[in-house]
């Protein structure tokens, strides 16, 4: 198997507000499988983990966690799963992968990680679990960085087809309203990712769009969304947040259009954007075109097709009308937000 192939059989990795990986070394004590659900099938039982890609599951994810994570924070990330999933619809196979904030403990779980995938998967070889356990982005590398990020495997090069979502225990904190939040943009990046019927990471990425503005910006509304209709959430929670989302417009450069900005330093900037841009999409049509019918065409038609078939207009066309839109004074650009 050559590197390339190996290298395939990491997840592709959607690093959100960081990045993931593993490494390995079993001790018992140390991952801990947390059946925090009172659900039964979660572990490596048949019909959980055989579904179709991309058909909704009656099964509940599988939670992993560092030894140092408690309890209640595996919790609070398995309510945010529940809400996105009753919302979205309840997609898998999934595994969280819960990171604290001590570097051995960290280890432990990579280790962990490693058998974990050299057990659900047969097809796996000795040379997978080396890599594996040297990953480029290990529970390490998050214990250092924070964040969180889904990695879909759905590849020629394994048997075995599953989302991942890591959760580190800072950027954002646990205590913090964000990390409700992140956890419903990850799952959103699931429900993205469950629409897409190809193994083949450049069709892949073409599907999702490379550059953020397009997937980060609809996980990022939709989570923000979501989070502002839950009990209790002040009203003006949404205005608040897209607000501030607003005013990356002003980090663009000339003539620089935030869709051409990719991941890394200025990401946030397409992040912002593309998240009011999924607004605006959702202001012209309705909520459902896009977070439903969009990617129930999107294998069938492609992303442009799609686009067109849902939205009535090119994304061009929307595009160049939202740069229009950019340009309102932020009252009336908040007027589209609920
Ligand atoms: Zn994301």
């Amino acid at each position: 198997m050559s590197h390339a192939a190996i290298r395939s059989l990491i997840p592709l990795l959607i690093a959100c507000h960081s990045t993931p990986a593993s490494k390995d070394d079993p001790d018992d004590d140390v991952g801990q499988d947390t059946d925090t659900d009172t659900d039964t099938d979660t572990d490596t039982d048949t019909d959980c983990n055989l579904g179709e890609w991309g058909e909704e599951t009656e099964c509940t994810p599988e939670f992993f966690a560092a030894s140092d994570v408690p309890q209640d924070q595996i919790d609070l990330i398995d309510q945010g799963y529940q809400t996105a999933s009753s919302a979205w619809g309840n997609f898998g196979p999934l595994e969280y992968w819960i990171v604290g904030n001590d570097e051995a403990a960290a280890e432990d779980l990579d280790a962990h990680y490693c058998d974990v995938r050299m057990e659900k998967d047969p097809s796996l070889t000795s040379e997978f679990e080396m890599y594996c356990l040297d990953r480029e982005y290990s529970f390490v590398d998050y214990v250092r960085d924070g964040g969180a990020g889904l990695s879909p495997q759905h590849s020629d090069y394994a048997e075995y087809d599953f989302f991942m979502i890591t959760h580190a225990s800072k950027y954002p904190f646990p205590h913090e309203t964000d990390y409700t939040v992140v956890a419903y943009h990850e799952y959103f990046h699931v429900v993205q990712f469950a629409h897409i019927d190809s193994r083949d990471h450049d069709e892949q990425r073409r599907l999702m769009v490379e550059h953020p503005w397009w997937s980060e910006g609809g996980a990022e509304y939709m989570a923000q969304l979501l989070y502002s209709r839950q009990p209790g959430v002040d009203a003006t929670y949404l205005k608040e947040q897209m607000s501030w989302k607003m005013q990356t417009k002003s980090l663009l450069e000339e003539g620089e259009r935030f869709t051409e900005i990719p991941y890394g330093e200025r990401a946030q900037i397409g992040y912002s954007l593309g998240t009011w841009f999924i607004a605006y999409l959702i202001h012209q049509t309705d909520e459902e075109s896009y977070s439903i019918h969009f990617f129930d065409d999107l294998n069938s038609l492609g992303w442009e097709a799609a686009f067109a078939t849902n939205f009535g207009a090119s994304s061009e066309e929307m595009l160049d009308n939202f740069e229009d839109f950019l340009q309102l004074p932020i009252e009336e650009q908040l007027e589209i937000i609920p």
